[in-house]
């Protein structure tokens, strides 16, 4: 296949990320975080990266997919309900995939669910048989339906999918939730999680090549970094060795703490990795198990 206009340049990565919406903040301080910096353009479509030579363009969600099977980005940030239905929905189980998932990031965060009317007692999926159900994801809503062996009518919307019961349009709805709150204005209620979605990296379902794959992978590395110590925290404190047995459970998140001893009597130093949330209850439980000079420090970068 000879390369069309769009293929980027073969010395650039080029990576989609949301114009605006939830996932486009988040998206950006992520990469920032891996040390990618940009200098924006005027049309405010494309942002050259300055720091690496790694570009951003800035597109509608539901584009990303696209973008990257057609070759014209190498990598975007996506929701991974918008990634699965646009896979599906190419005929999903014949064609083979030309984008894939390489990573979860850890943002944006949604259920795909199945929701009813208050005001249905809510007994299993058969209650679903023969029902209208709106939504705008009806790649995925087919596949599970599917899967439960139910057949009923999918009402394609592309928006305000939690308003079709009130107008008649449908019985049920299938729709991203987070909160709930939008469902329960609509006097509906979740019933069915179909799918758990977040933000992802999608790329691809074969490899880059030299130049952008030598790219991905270094974005990758760092990426893997900045998920990995996003919530972690460096915990510094001294104690006794005879209470060691009674400080390790309380650290069952942290990598194997470093011991170091001070002078020649029975004080250790310790620092630890915590990779969950280091709360002002846990340092007092500490503090009751014999530590001392608790300190709690940011991790900023770690290359593994
Ligand atoms: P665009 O203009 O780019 O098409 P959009 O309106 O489709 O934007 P947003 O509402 O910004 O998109 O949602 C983007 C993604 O955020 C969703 O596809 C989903 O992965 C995620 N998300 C997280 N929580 C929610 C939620 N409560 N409702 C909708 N999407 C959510
Ligand atoms: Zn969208």
């Amino acid at each position: 296949m000879s390369p069309s206009p769009n293929t980027p340049a073969r010395d650039r990565l080029r990576i989609a990320i949301q114009k605006s919406g939830r996932l486009a903040e988040p998206a950006r301080a992520l990469l920032a975080s891996c040390g990618l910096s940009w200098r924006e353009s005027r049309d405010r479509l494309f942002c050259y990266g300055e720091s690496l030579p790694i570009d951003l363009l800035l597109v509608r969600d539901d584009d990303i997919p696209g973008l990257i099977d057609q070759g014209v980005c190498d990598l975007g940030v996506v929701g991974r309900n918008v990634l699965l239905e646009q896979d599906r929905g190419r005929g999903g189980n014949g064609a083979a995939p030309t984008f894939r998932e390489w990573r979860a990031l850890g943002f944006g965060g949604c259920r795909l669910s199945i929701a009813v009317p208050d005001s249905w007692e809510w007994q299993g999926a058969q209650q679903l048989a023969g029902r209208r159900i709106a939504t705008s994801y009806p790649a995925l809503l087919g596949q599970w339906l599917q899967e439960q062996g139910i057949a009923a009518d999918i009402v394609m919307l592309s928006g305000s999918v939690e308003i079709a019961p009130r107008l008649g349009q449908a019985d049920a709805i299938c729709d991203l939730v987070s909160s709930g709150a939008t469902l329960a204005a609509n006097q509906l209620k979740p019933v069915q999680t179909i799918l758990e979605s977040e933000a992802v990296l999608a790329g691809p379902a074969h490899e880059l090549d030299s130049v952008r794959g030598e790219l991905a992978e270094l974005l990758l590395r760092r990426l893997d970094g900045a998920l990995r110590i996003r919530h972690s925290k460096l915990l510094l404190f001294q104690a006794p060795r005879r209470v060691l047995p009674d400080l390790l459970p309380l650290l069952p998140d942290a990598e194997a703490p470093t011991v170091m001893r001070l002078d020649d009597n029975d004080d250790l130093a310790l620092q630890a990795l915590c990779h969950g949330a280091v709360t002002w209850q846990r340092l007092e439980e500490l503090k009751r198990a014999g530590a001392r000079g608790l300190m709690v420090l940011p991790v900023e970068g770690m290359l593994a």
